[in-house]
């Protein structure tokens, strides 16, 4: 973990390395991860400051909790997206709850990783720069907001760590039925640990996901940037619509401690996923104009090839667009608040996977979860 750190710098200029290196986690006993420095067997909280720039800056909240044991090292990452709030309520009670004199390992927990589209309630983008942090990986230490944002997640975060789970929901226009986007990269033993922890954080919907993985050019996407570093990582989907209901609270909450279990980091034993649909061949619908949208289907619904997920209406309400199933499957999200832009998704389908495309049985494995 130190090491990667360094290496990372040691690219960047002697100079700042030195004038910096003060400031960075210099022993095994203890870890930084921005103004925060804890020693082992111990938990703190503070702020990765994000400079001005050429814009405003920001800062993140973030704890950590340096285990008084070895172990590997959990980012969890929360509010990429700020009006997906259960994930920062799960994080907030989790770091009520860990102890770290009995932690194997190191959590670095992000509490809200978007600060201005917190504050500024936005769903997609950043109210200050328009952007998607969630597509600006691995960032830009002199680009717009979203971008330094991300450039300190990566540097401060990311290359810090052994595993990352990104935790997002639906966000505050999106009706979502819980799921995890697992990335696939082709390595079966590399793979076979990233479905380690989407299993183990029990939803029973996990999406095979052999999208972007980003052999050349930017990472874009949290978990793709951790991927591309040799870290595993999966992307949760829990809560929708702006609720923070208990309910969605609940589920992040019980995924992160399993994850917990699984990485051997305290001393219960794993939780059995034992009802995991599978699910591959993703794709987000967008709409072909700005509009208002009206669902038609729901979150969690199976669709048939054709049916009508919904219709885009024009301003004074008469019918642009006919939105249907592009094939069979199931609905993982629909936009379910009037107004939609063009090119912006209305609704996220998925086929169920059969045993051709079952994961495990392309690891050479039972498919244990079918
Ligand atoms: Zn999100």
């Amino acid at each position: 973990m130190i090491g990667k750190k360094f290496m990372s710098m040691a690219s960047k200029s002697v100079v700042f390395w030195l004038l910096s290196a003060a400031t960075f986690h210099v022993g095994a006993d203890s870890f930084t991860v921005g103004e925060v420095t804890v020693t082992r067997g111990e938990q703190s909280s503070g702020f990765i400051m994000i400079p001005d720039g050429i814009d405003e800056g920001s800062r993140i909240p973030v704890t950590v909790s340096h285990g008084a044991s070895d172990g590997p090292v959990l980012a969890l990452i929360a509010g990429i997206h700020g009006y997906e709030y259960p994930p920062i309520t799960a994080l907030q009670a989790l770091r009520g709850k860990v102890d770290p004199a009995a932690l194997s390992g190191t959590i670095v927990m992000v509490h809200i990783a978007n600060m201005p589209s917190f504050l500024g309630r936005t769903i997609y983008y950043s109210p200050a720069d328009g952007k998607n942090l969630n597509r600006m990986f691995p960032g830009d230490p002199n680009g717009s907001i979203s971008q330094r944002i991300a450039h300190f997640l990566t540097t401060e975060v990311i290359d810090q760590a052994d595993y990352l789970v990104d935790l997002h929901g639906g966000d505050g226009n999106e009706a979502l039925r819980p799921y995890v986007y697992m990335p696939v990269t082709g390595d079966a033993s590399f793979d076979a640990r990233t479905e380690g922890l989407a299993l183990a954080f029990g939803l029973d919907h996990i999406v095979i996901d052999t999208g972007p993985q980003s052999a050349s050019g930017a990472s874009l996407f949290t978990d793709q940037t951790a991927l591309v570093r040799g870290i595993p990582a999966i992307t949760t989907e829990t809560g929708q619509l702006g609720s923070n209901d208990s309910y969605w609270v609940e589920l992040a909450e019980r995924g992160v401690w399993n994850v917990l279990r699984h990485l051997d980091m305290i001393t219960e034993d794993e939780v059995v996923n034992t009802g995991v649909t599978w699910l591959s061949e993703y794709k987000v619908i967008k709409s072909p104009q700005s509009g208002i949208f009206r669902a038609f289907t729901r979150d969690g619904y199976v669709v048939s090839e054709g049916a009508v997920l919904g219709v885009l209406a024009d301003f004074f309400g008469n019918e642009l667009a006919t939105i249907r199933a592009p094939f069979s499957g199931i609905v993982n999200y629909v936009i379910s608040t009037p107004p939609v832009n063009e090119g912006e998704p209305v609704a996220m389908i998925s086929k169920i996977a059969d045993l051709d495309h079952c994961f495990s049985k392309r690891l050479q494995e039972p498919c244990r979860y079918r």
